[in-house]
């Protein structure tokens, strides 16, 4: 009733994604330019284990409204 719609987390062990439905303009651009992760018909709607993290981390950066967010959860491999 009075609950806004939350913030959605999708992870894997490479990559966490969150999606807040609150900000998304539905510009679809996420679902055009990377359709095996991003599907609307899905009800886990977020699959970031079917692209590498780096396509999905693009991806994320090109979301016109800000709603898709993401973290790489390995970024300490330095050599
Ligand atoms: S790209 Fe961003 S604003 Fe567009 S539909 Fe996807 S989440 Fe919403």
């Amino acid at each position: 009733m009075n609950s806004p719609k939350r913030l959605q987390l999708y992870e894997t062990p490479e990559i966490a994604v969150t999606f807040d439905p609150e900000v998304c303009i539905h510009a679809g651009a996420c679902v055009r330019g990377l359709p095996t992760v991003f599907d609307t018909h899905r009800k886990r709607w977020i699959r970031p284990e079917q692209a590498s993290p780096e396509e999905v981390a693009a991806q994320v950066e090109r979301c016109p409204s800000g709603a898709l967010q993401y973290r790489l959860k390995n970024a300490q491999n330095d050599s």
